[in-house]
């Protein structure tokens, strides 16, 4: 996966969530050189973000699927047509240059690409810090877990007491060596179930209480806990997981000129945007009637690639084929 270089492609796609990874999929079954950027570091948008271990029930074609994996499977789907990954990265702004679009990466690059196709979703995500202990950011504290084995064996303490800490909890209780959640308030904002399948678990939960301080050397080690009654506990560990939330921005976006409506591009039934050679699809679209959701951001992608591949070249149909003759 790319980092600061500029590149040159057909279709640039901005969002790596569940419609950018499936408009990634269009643009390369219609043979396109392709570029897929996100702020985020990992693909899957607000799933990776917000709910990688939750169940989804209505995704066409699977009666239940994890999170986690729809958006392997998604990446699973895009990888064969070798896009480049430009991860960790904000779109900045967006430059008229000649007949094509010249982009700006945050790490510096650019993209010159023929067609823009914005999957942006809600915006981009910023995880709630902790008040103490960002100098261990990437040293042991974190605030989503890419890969819950990863933490087997080891002793996490995560803090928050909403969803999000509460799935970690759940995911990372059978393989964690010692697992202990925080949570400021006595009362807990997650879904009940699940408060009382952690509360029945092996997981400590403490209550009324802070994160005070983190200590450690190269890596974290310890976390200090300040009680709400004063008292100060001390606990090993060698992860934090900061389930504090997400804040998004729309960000950049909202400045390249588009037709907007409040935190969303307007589109018409092609998934064009005002701007030539500039698309959308998934939640940041707006027209009459948009549901947002992610059989629908999937519908919207493969529209708004097939309707773009006749700006990248004039003499092909809109319609792709089916991809069962493709063998
Ligand atoms: C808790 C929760 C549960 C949900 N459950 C369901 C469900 O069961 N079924 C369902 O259908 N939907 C569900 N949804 C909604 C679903 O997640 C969204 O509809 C879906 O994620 C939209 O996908 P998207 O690709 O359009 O946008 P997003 O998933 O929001 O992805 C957009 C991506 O664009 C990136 N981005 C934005 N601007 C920039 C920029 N300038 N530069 C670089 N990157 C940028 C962001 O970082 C983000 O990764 C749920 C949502 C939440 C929060």
């Amino acid at each position: 996966m790319s980092d600061v270089q500029n590149h040159d492609v057909d279709i640039l796609i901005v969002g790596a969530g569940p419609s950018g990874l499936y408009a990634g999929y269009y643009a390369g079954f219609r043979g396109l050189k392709i570029a897929i950027a996100d702020m985020l570091e990992l693909p899957g948008g607000q799933i990776t973000a917000l709910y990688p271990e939750k169940k989804i029930f209505d995704v066409a074609g699977f009666p239940e699927v994890l999170g986690r994996d729809l958006v392997d499977r998604l990446v699973a789907q895009v990888e064969p047509f070798a896009p480049i990954w430009i991860l960790g990265q904000r779109i900045e702004g967006l430059e008229r240059s000649g007949e094509r679009w010249s982009v700006q990466l945050s790490g510096g690059g650019r993209v010159t690409t023929t067609v823009v196709v914005i999957t942006g979703g809600i915006g981009t995500f910023e995880p709630r810090a902790l008040p103490v202990g960002r100098e261990y950011e990437e040293r042991g504290l974190i605030y989503y877990v890419p890969k819950p084995t990863e933490l087997a064996g080891k002793n996490v303490v995560i803090v928050g007491g909403g969803d999000s800490a509460f799935d970690w909890a759940m995911a990372l209780e059978p393989i964690a060596n010692e697992l202990t959640l925080v949570h400021r308030r006595e009362t807990f904002r997650a879904h009940e179930h699940t408060i009382e399948l952690v509360q029945n678990s092996r997981t400590k939960i403490i209550t009324s209480a802070e994160v005070t301080a983190i200590y450690g050397e190269e890596q974290l080690t310890s976390v200090e806990v300040t009680l709400k009654s004063g008292s100060v506990e001390v606990i090993d560990a060698e992860v934090v997981v900061a389930a504090l939330g997400f804040v998004a921005h729309l960000g950049p976006l909202a400045e390249w000129g588009l037709e907007m409506s409040k935190r969303t591009i307007i589109v018409d039934t092609a998934m064009r945007t005002n701007l030539p050679g500039v698309f959308a699809a998934g939640d940041i679209t707006e027209y009459p009637g948009k549901v947002r959701l992610i059989s629908v951001g999937f519908g919207e992608a493969a529209i708004a690639v097939n309707n773009a591949m006749t700006v990248i070249d004039p003499s092909k149909s809109v319609f792709p084929g089916h991809s069962s003759e493709n063998t």
